[in-house]
C-alpha cells in the first residue's frame, strides 16, 4: 500500500487524516507541522503521496508545494484547502499540485482524492 506523509499545523487535522487513510490501508509515514518541517520529511522519507495543508506557521503550504516540486517534479501532492482559498489554489495549480481535498475532510472525498494520485 502506498506509503503517506501528512503535513498539517492541525493537530485534529493530522489525526482526521491519519484514521480516514489507515481504515482504508494506507501507511502513514510521517507528520509535519509545517511547511519547513513538511519538505525535510519529504527528502527524508520520499513517500509515495503528501498531503499538504495551505495555513501554516514558518513555511506555508503553497512555498513546500514549490520546494517539494523542484525536488522532485514527479512528487504527488495533495493540497488540503479551506473556504476562501480559491487564489491559493490557483497557484498551487500552477505549481504542480496533483488534487485537492477540502476541509472539513468528507472521508469519500478524501479517499477519491488520494485514490486519483
Ligand atoms: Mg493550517
Amino acid at each position: 500500500m502506498k506509503n503517506v506523509l501528512i503535513v498539517d499545523d492541525s493537530r485534529t487535522s493530522r489525526r482526521v487524516l491519519r484514521d480516514i487513510l489507515e481504515r482504508a490501508g494506507y501507511s502513514i509515514v510521517g507528520e509535519a507541522v509545517n511547511g519547513q518541517e513538511g519538505f525535510d520529511e519529504f527528502v527524508r522519507l520520499n513517500p509515495d503521496i503528501v498531503t499538504m495543508d495551505i495555513t501554516m506557521p514558518v513555511l506555508d503550504g503553497i512555498d513546500s508545494l514549490r520546494l517539494i516540486k523542484k525536488a522532485n517534479a514527479d512528487a504527488k501532492v495533495v493540497m488540503i484547502t479551506a473556504a476562501g482559498q480559491k487564489h491559493k489554489m490557483m497557484e498551487a495549480v500552477k505549481l504542480g499540485a496533483t488534487e485537492f481535498v477540502a476541509k472539513p475532510f468528507v472521508e469519500e472525498a478524501v479517499l477519491d482524492a488520494i485514490g486519483r494520485c
